[in-house]
């Protein structure tokens, strides 16, 4: 079985670099209210917001406040808080009035799926059909 990162620290000029982005992309500015956004949940651990470029009816992005740049680099110690997202969105998708519908969680990690912002963030989408599997 792979050994999972247990967040052991790689180098101090590395863990500059990853702090460093974590302080400098979008949605940490979005978590300290330095621009807009349409927020629809927030706790002392998530923010949850919606997409300026929606691609479903409900795209709402769930975020962690802090510690974790992408699904990868998350240890063994934040598993309660990526629970807590999860559980957060659920509650989301029942404010939004989807859960009868049905939704779909997206974690887009990497070039191949995607990724664009260096924040962990989960995808809500609902509010129409998805066709599977994704494009
Ligand atoms: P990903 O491609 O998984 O990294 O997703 C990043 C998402 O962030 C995309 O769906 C963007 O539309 C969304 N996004 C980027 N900037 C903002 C912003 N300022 N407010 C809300 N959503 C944003």
């Amino acid at each position: 079985m792979a050994a999972v990162d247990r967040g052991q620290p790689r180098n101090a000029a590395d863990n500059r670099a990853r702090v460093n982005v974590m302080a400098d992309n979008i949605f940490t500015k979005i978590i300290r209210k330095e621009i807009p956004a349409k927020i629809v949940y927030e706790d002392d651990r998530a923010l949850a917001f919606r997409d300026v470029n929606p691609q479903a009816p409900v795209h709402i992005l769930i975020v962690p406040k802090k510690g974790i740049s992408r699904i990868s680099e998350a240890t063994i110690e934040q598993e309660p808080l990526l629970g807590h997202l999860l559980t957060v969105a659920a509650e989301i998708a029942r404010q939004e009035g989807i859960d009868g519908t049905g939704y779909r969680l997206v974690i887009n990690k990497g070039a191949h799926a995607g990724e664009s912002v260096p924040h962990l963030h989960l995808h809500l989408l609902g509010g129409r059909q998805m066709d599977w599997p994704p494009g």
